[in-house]
């Protein structure tokens, strides 16, 4: 895991092993013009300060995403109509033989909030395209951004961000309106409710628990699928 910023884990004990790369995953440089290499555990706002600190635009969107460099792989995570694939160049990997690759964009799919490298694969560090760009124009640019972000969505709260992907179709509802339309908006199990600010924002108001929110994302799923008939898919992961 990186941050963990996508993920529920359940209340009991976790019969595996969880491998959680941070400080030593953490090394960040400029490989040449314009190129950032960065490791699996840097988070995203640091490599696009980063970036900005050094007059490389097109990361900004980084900012306004909490979580990892590997986390934004895994999830080709992304906003304001830009993902991680628009600036990766390549990611190196450790495959459970051991064995340590690079493997170039142009060899991964990314789709939606997903890529389709091998589950078993541990990114270790990534490289990075932008161009050049003012620092004064980038930081604008992530004010911009951040402020944007902040009128739509909830911060300073606990959440796992999107609960769930939009529908593949791109002229419907948005997942957020389906939610909205489909259960009432003080739904609450424990402390599991529905963000006032933005219907597809699940919050924990203080101690819920993961049956809490599992009872709170099975009732939203069932609901929507009632009353509108989409099957909606979850978008964070759900370790159990
Ligand atoms: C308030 C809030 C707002 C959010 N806004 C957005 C948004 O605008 N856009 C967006 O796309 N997402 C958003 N998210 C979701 C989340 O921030 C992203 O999915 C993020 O990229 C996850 O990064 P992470 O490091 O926390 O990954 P984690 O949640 O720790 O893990 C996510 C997945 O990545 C895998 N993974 C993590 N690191 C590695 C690694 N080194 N090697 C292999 N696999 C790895 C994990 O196994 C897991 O499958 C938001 C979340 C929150 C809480």
């Amino acid at each position: 895991m990186g941050a963990g910023s996508n993920i529920l884990f359940k209340d009991e004990s976790y019969e595996g092993v969880v491998i959680k790369l941070t400080k030593n995953f953490s090394n960040i440089s400029i490989l040449n013009e314009n190129t950032i290499v960065a490791g699996s555990g840097v988070l995203d706002r640091t490599i696009s300060e980063f970036a900005m600190n050094n007059n490389i635009g097109g990361l900004e969107f980084l900012s306004c995403i909490p979580g990892t460099i590997g986390g934004a792989i895994r999830m080709n995570s992304g906003c304001f109509g830009r993902e991680i694939k628009d600036v990766l160049i390549s990611v190196q990997v450790l495959d459970k033989t051991g064995k340590v690759r690079t493997i170039p964009y142009n060899n991964i799919n990314f789709s939606y909030r997903k890529c389709d490298l091998p589950k078993d694969l541990i990114f270790l560090s990534a490289s990075f395209k932008g161009e050049y760009k003012e620092k004064k124009k980038i930081e604008e640019e992530i004010v911009y951004l951040k402020n944007k972000k902040e009128m739509s969505q909830p911060t300073q709260v606990k959440t796992g961000g999107s609960t769930f992907k939009n529908p593949e179709q791109k002229k419907g509802l948005k997942v957020w309106e389906l939610i909205k339309q489909s259960v009432p908006s003080d739904l609450t199990f424990g402390d599991a409710t529905i963000s006032p600010k933005h219907s597809n924002f699940l919050i924990n108001k203080g101690h819920a628990t993961y049956s809490d929110m599992k009872k709170l994302i099975d009732f939203i799923t069932e609901s929507v699928k009632d009353k509108t008939g989409v099957k909606i898919d979850l978008e964070i992961i759900i370790v159990d």
